[in-house]
């Protein structure tokens, strides 16, 4: 195992290193900081969340700026106000040995005047969103073009989230003669035509196998009905009494909703999502940082590249779209070496997704059950228990009290108080559970049957699509929303480019067509035509259950392998 002492850092690095209780750099840190330290090579490294890749590029910048200077030297992109936080925290971490460092955070959501008043005082590195650099760059307060270092993090959620073009844009005006880091937790075709476009030659690095996730990582999956979803995660919680938990939802709406109802049913969550103000997601943040959160129900943007310490689960309430989104997710745990559990709830149709991200990560999910009411009852009984063994009795200052309660209890045998102390913490769970289902076998609920009438559906082309800013669950709910029915009504979506494809019940097509067709949204007269029975779909777009999984598979791991 290597030592800080040998990757070639300064002194007045090493002591700080050392002061945070870094004893032996990652692997990581041990490959890539030599070759940082270089100051010469353009670096393209696939690294995971967690694996200390903060620390793998901030300690070379920290190493290599010229505090001399005050002119801003090193750029640093990340997707996220968040992570920019993040990332300007722990730059100024390892600055802390070094005067006259300045290290500003820019980042959209935050007072743009303050921003420009520490910007003008001088940043030998910039920690920043693209939005908000970019207009900063257009009022001339940011001068990038003598930069020596860019570094791009999480390079693959920056294009994810359409930074494409502003990437492009800061890029064009920083010299040739930078080096750009570029940090992935995944290789995608797109981030690889970054690395082709801004570099030349560069160091490559994988830490681990491509695409392969976090080793601490155990991944495990609950098959239930989809009405049953919100009941299994409550299980699990009420089964996990120490979980500290992030809830990936996949919109703001089902985001704002779960929180709600965990809020409601006595649990402690709270929800992250863009439509909460600045202000309101700090002190989210805050909370869930300092461990008085328990449950943090979060979208993907908002819970992106998020550092938390000792998260124990991350659960998918259902899975995301984007297959990269999983790793994503996942790797908000087991940060640091410590050991998580990604766990993903899904309904028996989606268990086929489970197996094409076992693929494309190179991993195993292990089938879990749901645990049935009796077992968590009894799981909690026996912690209670082993709390009750475990308390520590200050004698002299309960001494004064317990004649009191002797008196009281003596009626009782040793039985009846163990059977009344049981009461007493479990009556309200055991009311509960009393009669609970078993989530484990699937009913002949609803949705399942509802999916079943797709079969004779039909098949309904609309003028609308990702285009107009819509995606599969948007455009369900515009349907919804102008139609009245409600999502069992509604099969397959296909969401294209400039139009897209949904089934309806044939019983209802007519009513969804007339409710559609002629409104205008954002400006578009919307379209509706029935291009047949639902089963009658063009061959590419279903042509089997097998081939259609492989096609999913194919489109959402093209450029990872
Ligand atoms: P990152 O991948 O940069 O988000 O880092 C994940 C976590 O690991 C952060 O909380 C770091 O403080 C911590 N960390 C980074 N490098 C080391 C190290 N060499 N030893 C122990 N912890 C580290």
């Amino acid at each position: 195992m290597s030592s800080f002492q040998a990757l070639g850092l300064s002194g007045a690095l090493l002591e700080t290193i050392q002061g945070l209780g870094f004893e032996t750099p990652t692997p990581v840190q041990e490959k890539i900081i030599p070759v940082l330290l270089q100051g010469d090579r353009d670096v393209v490294a696939l690294a995971q969340t967690g694996t200390g890749k903060t620390a793998a590029f901030g300690l070379p910048l920290v190493h290599l700026c010229d505090v001399q200077q005050r002119s801003t030297q090193a750029l640093v992109l990340a997707p996220t106000r968040e992570l920019c936080l993040q990332i300007h925290n722990d730059l100024e971490n390892f600055s802390k040995g070094v005067k006259n460092f300045n290290i500003v955070p820019v980042y959209g959501g935050a007072s743009i005047s303050e921003q420009i008043r520490r910007v003008k005082r001088g940043a030998q590195i910039l920690v920043a969103t693209p939005g908000r650099l970019m207009d900063l760059m257009d009022r001339q307060v940011v001068n990038i073009s003598s930069i020596r270092f860019v570094v791009l993090d999480e390079a693959d959620e920056m294009l994810n989230m359409g930074f494409k073009e502003d990437i492009d844009h800061i890029l064009a005006d920083t010299p040739d003669t930078k080096n750009v880091w570029l940090f992935s937790a995944t290789m995608p075709r797109e981030v690889r035509a970054i690395a082709q476009a801004y570099m030349s030659d560069p160091f490559e690095l994988t830490i681990g196998q491509k695409n392969q996730g976090n080793e601490n990582i155990e991944h495990q999956y609950l098959v239930v009905d989809e009405r049953h979803r919100y009941d299994a995660l409550k299980r699990i919680v009420d089964y996990n009494l120490d979980i500290f938990a992030v809830v990936f939802c996949r919109t703001k709406l089902d985001t704002q909703r779960i929180a709600e109802n965990l809020i409601r049913d006595g649990y402690n969550a709270d929800a992250l999502h863009g439509d909460l103000t600045q202000q309101q997601r700090d002190k989210v943040m805050k909370a869930f940082k300092e461990k008085t959160l328990q449950l943090l129900v979060a979208t993907d943007v908002a819970a992106r590249g998020i550092d938390v310490s000792n998260i124990t689960h991350v659960i998918n309430l259902n899975l995301p779209d984007e297959l990269e989104f999983y790793t994503h997710r996942s790797g908000r745990t087991a940060r640091a070496g410590k050991k998580g559990i990604s766990l993903a709830i899904v309904t028996k149709k989606e268990t086929g997704k489970i197996r094409q991200i076992e693929k494309a990560i190179q991993t195993t999910f292990e089938r879990k059950l749901v645990p049935t009411g009796a077992e968590v009852c009894q799981k909690r009984l026996l912690q209670l228990v082993h709390r009750l063994r475990e308390v520590n009795v200050v004698e002299h200052e309960i001494n004064d009290l317990l004649p009191a309660v002797y008196e009281e209890l003596m009626p009782l045998s040793k039985e009846d108080i163990i059977k009344r102390f049981t009461s007493l913490e479990f009556n309200h769970l055991l009311d509960y559970y009393r009669g609970a289902p078993d989530l484990n076998k699937s009913t002949k609920g609803e949705t399942y049957e509802s999916n079943e009438r797709f079969v004779t559906g039909d098949r309904l082309f609309i003028n609308l699509g990702k285009m107009d800013g819509l995606d599969k669950g948007k455009l369900l709910a515009l349907i919804c929303d102008r139609t009245g029915l409600k999502g069992k009504d509604i099969g397959k979506i296909d969401v294209k480019g400039a139009y897209s494809f949904f089934e309806v019940d044939k019983s209802l097509t007519d009513s969804a067509r007339e409710h559609l067709h002629g409104f205008e949204y954002k400006g578009r007269m919307v379209r509706v035509e029935i291009t047949g029975p639902s089963d009658d779909r063009p061959k590419k777009v279903k042509p089997s259950k097998k081939k259609s999984r492989d096609d999913w598979f194919a489109r959402k791991t093209k450029g990872w392998r």
